[in-house]
């Protein structure tokens, strides 16, 4: 079998990056590699039978659903479980609760799929089944593990703007992702306040060269701060 896949691991998009464009010309290389042959029977001496994660690819967990059973090289037994089908407590209404807020007899214990903030929000655009996380019960919201996460810029990132066709210095557009929707995002550049976002976690701004820190707070505290450099222009 071959398969190409090109693109970035969390699933965000590059113009230009299409699968014609750039996964098809690699993989009709590969077949012009491959000798003219016919079907060669599969090595099961050295193939496993592995119950494999539907959603996630990786080997399934007891928690995970649904399963497959697929051959897989012996190799493939050393690799890692699911780790993104995690087992989520809740009440007898869907909030999500831990044992600081209810009585452990009184909880629904649920396998749930989750991605990290960021591939979720590339996922679940492609994906109308992903069901986010519910969110935690008003008397246990302080638990919840950081919700908020920054698309763009990565950490360090050198970002060089180019000039607009107007002769214009360009914006740089950063992007975040809250895993509630209806969140606000406070956004702050070196230290100073420079507005919020609702839904829509994107900002275009003019930015001078040199390093420069980026922190995102939202209404709950939750904080994330990155720094990254805006390069010099030719
Ligand atoms: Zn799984």
């Amino acid at each position: 079998m071959v398969g190409v896949w090109v693109g970035n691991a969390d699933g965000e998009g590059r113009p230009g990056l299409t699968g014609i464009g750039a996964a098809a010309p690699i993989l009709f290389d590969i077949f012009d590699l491959l000798p003219n042959d016919k079907w060669f029977t599969p090595p099961y001496d050295e193939l496993a039978k592995v119950p494999i994660c539907r959603k996630s690819g990786m080997r399934a967990t007891d928690i995970c659903e649904p399963v497959d059973s697929v051959y897989v090289q012996e190799n493939g037994l050393k690799t890692e479980p699911c780790k993104y089908h995690i087992l989520i407590h809740t009440d007898k209404f869907g909030y999500r609760v831990n044992s600081d807020c209810e009585d452990v007899n009184n909880m629904l214990h649920k396998s749930w799929f989750v991605l990290p903030p960021v591939q979720e929000w590339y996922y679940k655009s492609t994906d109308p089944t992903y069901v986010r996380l519910p969110p935690y019960r008003t008397d246990c919201q302080s638990f919840e593990i950081l919700p908020l996460q920054l698309i763009y810029p990565e950490h360090n990132a050198e970002i060089y703007i180019p000039l607009e066709i107007s002769g214009e210095k360009g914006k740089v557009i950063f992007k975040a992702a809250h895993r509630k929707q209806s969140s606000t995002i406070f956004w702050h550049i070196d230290n100073s306040y420079i507005g919020s976002t609702k839904s829509i976690h994107e900002k275009g701004l003019n930015i001078s060269e040199g390093e420069h820190t980026i922190t995102l707070v939202d209404e709950l505290g939750n904080s994330i701060t990155r720094q990254f450099s805006i390069v010099g222009r030719n």
